[in-house]
């Protein structure tokens, strides 16, 4: 078994990440054992300063590596809101400051929103995630989904901000959809599919089978 540490504090996307990669690809979950980072204390967060979410991705990718010996994935993810020429985008986490807070990030997109026509609402959620060893990255990938931002929330599931993301292909919020639903049209999703077919081809042609 190989055991890889899913590199996130951030609880939503630990259970995403858990599910997407254990559902991807039969050899990959044959053969991996995920670890989460709640299981460890004590370790200096990684420095987010890249400015782009791929950046990001390979370097804490790169830290909880070195931090924990095991192979690690990390995933920096964001939402790009046109009208807002792109932000809160690699600032989506603290958008509205410390402490980090899904209700005042809400709230304050709602704000500079305010105004806006339906159809000038576009955006994207945009996921990069990387596998590294100690040393180097394995492989990475990316992914995206497109959708519309609404003033009013819908939808209990999910996390951050679902509830005011509404999916234009599928006609709901990622807040309304069930963790199956969004997970098969998520940027998350995307970009870890790809992931976990690189790294069923890493772990195939592993010697030490
Ligand atoms: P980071 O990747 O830890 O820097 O944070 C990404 C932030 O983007 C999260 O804290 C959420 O606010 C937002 N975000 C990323 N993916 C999603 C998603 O699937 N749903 C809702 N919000 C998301």
């Amino acid at each position: 078994m190989r055991e890889i540490l899913l590199a996130t504090g951030n609880a939503g996307k630990a259970r995403e990440m858990s599910e997407i990669l254990s559902g991807a690809n039969d050899e990959v979950s044959r053969n991996v054992c995920w670890r989460h980072l709640r299981e460890f204390t004590g370790w200096p967060e990684a420095v987010e300063e890249g400015q782009t979410l791929l950046e990001n991705a390979r370097s804490k990718a790169l830290h909880y590596a070195r931090l924990s010996g095991l192979w690690t994935i990390a995933d920096d993810s964001g939402l790009e809101v046109d009208a807002l020429g792109g932000e809160p985008g690699v600032r989506s986490a603290r958008y509205a400051g410390e402490p980090r807070s899904d209700q005042a990030n809400n709230a304050l997109l709602v704000e500079r929103l305010a105004g806006v026509p339906d159809e000038r609402r576009t955006a994207r959620f945009r996921c990069a995630v990387v596998l590294a060893d100690g040393r180097r990255i394995l492989a990475s990938a990316e992914g995206a989904v497109e959708g519309r931002i609404i003033d009013d929330p819908r939808g209990v599931n999910g996390f951050g901000y679902d509830p005011h993301f509404w999916v234009t292909s599928v006609g709901m919020t990622a807040a309304e959809m069930s963790s199956e639903q969004k997970h098969a049209v998520s940027h998350r999703g995307q970009a870890l599919r790809k992931l976990a077919a690189y790294l069923a081809a890493i772990l195939s042609a592993e010697p030490t089978r």
